[in-house]
């Protein structure tokens, strides 16, 4: 198993207010990506299987985005993909 991709970022609800959070973990020998999400809205979490589309990994150079949607209250979670705070993150979150 070859890890391709991880990420753990912060998400703000509609005000704002950083109340959930996502990780995306996808390896090579997979075509879909796992991802673990608690919605910063209504604070649910689930992990689900999203496929593993061009957006998540090109996109615009500084502005790789994707959205999610909690299945729970449809709240549309944004995500930006910046390299070096993903890396940040990833780095806090082992300690
Ligand atoms: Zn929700």
């Amino acid at each position: 198993m070859t890890l391709e991709y991880i990420t753990m970022r912060e998400m703000e609800n509609s005000k704002g207010e950083v109340k959930g959070r996502i990780r995306i973990m996808k390896t090579k020998e997979e075509t879909s990506a796992m991802v673990d999400i608690t919605c910063p809205e209504c604070g649910y979490n689930e992990k689900r299987r999203e496929e593993w589309r061009e957006p998540f990994v090109t996109g615009l150079k500084m502005k790789q985005a994707f959205f999610l949607k909690c299945s729970k209250c449809a709240y549309s979670v944004k995500m930006l993909k910046l390299k070096k705070e993903a890396a940040k993150k990833a780095k806090a979150a082992k300690k």
